[in-house]
């Protein structure tokens, strides 16, 4: 479906500069997510930091003619001589209107979903069960926000039957934006929890907010046994469409929940609607997909399908995969794994996912994909179209799995390319075989057993590791980032491989969002991050005298802090031929650690900078002693007065402007004042906050499995020297973690305990090099079952507590054998 542009420029009541006629078929506000030029209408938003405005130039070079925009450029006709710029007052209301407009082209029922959970899984069970009967439009992943959901939208065609989309807030004020752009014909709210609850004043008043989605529906869906949210929907007397809530409790209710009933993995869900008794299955047991079958099965028997159909398909639910996951494959291969449904719109963001990630060794990028589904839409067409994004985003290989991509083979117009019927003749094949130094994007559904093909492509390791949340780290970013002005820069601390959780996929990331400047320890750290495909700027706080001329060659810029090195380093530039090298000048203001004295040395060190022109200072800078503890505010003032003088001092010496910074993590959050020019992130950033030592968003979960679980008696002692000897007769399991891999002895002995399906299991014995005893008597478990070291659900703040000492020592402990595996929502 497409708009002229003159249409467009009607439906945002945009003023329109330029006259050349294009259809618009994709929306963009991301402009490193471009994929289709020709077609596309860009949307420059503007955000606190950063403003879409900036990336119109770089835009047009790649082929974009059609910019909404606040501002239009001076000069656009003679610069810009193909495009057409439209201006409005405000670009991201101008794109929740197009949404809307394009949303009033469409009679069919839309499903409107807000809850604090659950969300994501109601709508791709929904598309799961409705998607044999109709074509359904759904928002890829969980694209739910201001920007999100007109995007969402957007994505509604001719061919769409019904469409199911997400709203997510998280502050007041929020939904009626939403609300305009989905106008739903059924509003569900799925479950009312405490997520968000910072900008609310009470769970009532979030519940208000987010029922704001009801006002309009025909029909609306919600848990009636929740008071807060029966009360605040039965505030609403003028409401004259359908109330159909579901109940565990009252038998008059719409959709009444009779019984649930557990049978091994199974879960039997008996209901009463419309006055008939029916029942279905579902392969799970959990509550909460329990809770979200019900919603489910409410929407989709409200949407015609009937009690069989229910039953049956709700038999097959896949799980809902919300990761996408970097692993190391065999032979020098790196696996990106989506197993999220697979649906073009997803495709789309998994390749765009794996063609930003840099490659160090420039390996090609294969695709291995098996059939879509997607009712309703013309196979030649949709495998003309994946062809199209293929080759836009840069797959070099393809390799298709299953009947219907061996059928439309012609479609894909990439020059490597091989078909298979099933995947047992994929793995057989020689193509299989030879997969070698390729980044490899994993995208199939499970029924075509690429599960099992994951399992052969990844790299044998340890059961042990440290899982890594991509996303959480970016929340973190911006969650500091909020204290900051828009105008202050950043330098994100990677040191010690990015605190333990990886400094070259935290660096990607970190890259991806613009951060000004990593910091790493030592210059070897930044080779690998230049060897990585890492362009940003790169401090080295360390620097060894031995490896200046690798600085000069990487562009790592050193940390200067004393005469000794400053004069070693001009020597060594200028040996090299180096002029102009940016460095980074410490003072030290009362850490006495590594810095200059700002008190006595800066006259000299200004002279010595000035008799030279090898290397110039780029940043001043100094580090607070104790920015975390309120008890240190007086000596904090100090170091600030101190620091501050002496850097003034140095700036005052130079034309030049010299960045100033003091503040950490702990620092930007309690001295906003004190940010100077730049502050320096480093703890936060892996979701600890030191201020209150409470967890921000969790990213590190170091996780491991039983290996093997004994029934042992009473009086019997547990590993080397018999340190623990069982008061009652025990189940003690085996882990596969050990002091080499960071955990801590002084943890044995019931000192502390992990997790084992959520409840806690105390290190019984002496904890051993490579493996650990567990105390599991009572907790419902079974050998290969997962068990959590720390984490999302045991915050690593625990295990510091008990071994007095702080975090960061038990993030950087964990050692090099415990593999990392990354992630993304
Ligand atoms: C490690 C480090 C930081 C980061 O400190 P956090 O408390 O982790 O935020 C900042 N500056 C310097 C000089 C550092 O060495």
């Amino acid at each position: 479906m497409t708009y002229t542009i003159e249409k467009v420029t009607t439906l945002i009541g945009a003023r329109r500069y330029g006259d050349k006629d294009t259809n618009i078929g994709f929306i963009l506000t991301d402009s490193r997510s471009l994929c289709f030029p020709e077609e596309t209408l860009f949307f420059a938003l503007k955000s606190e930091r950063n403003d879409g405005h900036n990336y119109i130039p770089e835009l047009y070079r790649r082929g974009v003619r059609n910019f909404v925009v606040t501002n239009v450029p001076k000069g656009y006709a003679s610069d810009y001589p193909e495009a057409n710029f439209l201006k409005v007052v405000n670009t991201l209301e101008a794109l929740q209107r197009l949404a809307e407009r394009h949303r009033d082209e469409f009679n069919i029922p839309i499903v409107g979903i807000t809850g604090s959970n659950g969300k994501t899984m109601v709508k791709e069970w929904l598309h799961q069960l409705l998607s044999p009967n109709m074509f359904v439009t759904r928002s890829p992943r969980s694209y739910n926000s201001q920007i999100g959901v007109p995007l969402s939208v957007w994505l509604m065609n001719e061919q769409t039957e019904v469409g199911v989309f997400e709203a997510g807030i998280s502050q007041p004020g929020e939904m009626l934006a939403l609300r305009d752009i989905i106008q739903p014909t059924i509003a569900v709210l799925t479950y009312l929890g405490s997520a968000h609850q910072e900008n609310f004043e009470s769970l009532e008043a979030k519940c208000r907010e987010k029922i704001i989605l009801f006002h309009d529906a025909e029909t609306i869906v919600y848990n009636g046994d929740d008071e807060i949210v029966a009360r605040v929907v039965g505030e609403y007397h003028d409401y004259k469409g359908e109330k159909l809530y579901w109940s565990l409790k009252d038998s008059a209710a719409p959709f009444y929940v009779k019984n649930i009933e557990k049978k091994g993995n199974l879960s039997i869900i008996t209901y009463i609607y419309k006055g008939e008794e029916d029942s279905y299955s579902l392969p799970f047991i959990d509550e909460a997909s329990v809770t979200n079958s019900i919603i489910a099965a409410v929407v989709s028997r409200k949407l015609g399908l009937t009690a069989e159909e229910v039953d049956k398909r709700m038999s097959l639910l896949e799980p809902v995969a919300m990761r996408l996951e970097v692993k190391e494959g065999q032979h020098g291969c790196t696996l990106i794994n989506d197993s999220y449904n697979s649906d073009i719109n997803s495709l789309d963001i998994a390749l765009d996912f794996m063609s930003r990630r840099p490659d160090h060794k420039g390996r090609r990028h294969t695709l291995i994909l098996s059939d879509i589904f997607q009712s309703g839409e013309n196979p030649k067409d949709l495998y003309k179209e994946v062809s199209d994004l293929c080759r836009k985003r840069g797959v070099v290989k393809f390799i298709g799995v299953g009947p219907q991509l061996y059928e439309q083979s012609d479609e894909i117009q990439i020059s490597e390319k091989f078909f298979f019927r099933n995947i047992e003749d994929f793995i057989k094949s020689e193509v299989f075989a030879s997969l070698r130094d390729e980044v490899i994007l994993l995208k199939g559904a499970r029924q075509f057993g690429f599960d099992q093909l994951t399992e052969l492509l990844v790299k044998k390791v340890h059961e042990t590791t440290l899982e890594v949340n991509l996303n959480a780290v970016v929340a973190n970013l911006n969650y500091y980032r909020s204290f900051m002005k828009p105008e202050t820069k950043l330098v994100c601390m990677i040191k010690a491989d990015g605190y333990g959780a990886g400094a070259v996929e935290i660096a990607k990331t970190l890259q991806d969002h613009r951060v000004d400047y990593l910091a790493v320890a030592v210059a070897d750290e930044g080779v690998t991050l230049r060897k990585n495909g890492i362009t940003s700027n790169i401090m080295i706080m360390n620097p060894e005298m031995t490896a200046f001329k690798t600085m000069f060659d990487y562009d790592l810029e050193p940390e200067v802090y004393s005469f000794r090195i400053l004069d070693a380093l001009i020597k060594a530039a200028e040996k090299e031929g180096v002029t102009g090298f940016p460095v980074h000048i410490k003072l030290d203001t009362g850490m006495h650690r590594l810095g200059f004295d700002p008190e006595n040395d800066m006259e000299e060190l200004i002279a010595r900078l000035k008799h030279q022109n090898a290397i110039i200072p780029r940043s001043v800078f100094s580090h607070f002693v104790g920015s975390d503890d309120d008890s240190f505010d007086a000596f904090s003032a100090q170091q600030f007065a101190l620091f501050d003088k002496g850097s003034k001092q140095l700036q005052a010496a130079f034309d030049h402007k010299i960045l100033r910074h003091i503040c950490n993590s702990a620092g930007i959050e309690h001295f906003p004042d004190r940010q100077l020019d730049m502050c320096r992130l480093g703890l936060g950033l892996y979701g600890i906050n030191s201020r209150n030592n409470k967890t921000i968003n969790c990213v590190s979960t170091l996780k491991t499995t039983i290996l093997q679980m004994h029934h042992i008696k009473a009086g019997e002692s547990i590993g080397y020297s018999r340190r623990t000897i069982l008061d009652k007769d025990s189940v003690i399991a085996a882990i596969p973690i050990g002091y080499a891999d960071g955990l801590n002895r002084h943890l044995g002995n019931r000192h502390a305990y992990c997790l084992v399906n959520g409840q806690k299991a105390e290190y019984v014995g002496n904890i051993c090099m490579d493996v650990a005893m567990i105390d599991v008597t009572g907790i419902d478990c079974k050998e290969g079952d997962s068990v959590e070291i720390f984490g999302e659900q045991l915050p690593v703040q625990t295990l510091s507590e008990i071994l007095d000492t702080i975090p960061y020592e038990v993030l950087t402990t964990i050692s090099n054998r415990v593999k990392r595996v990354y992630y993304q929502d």
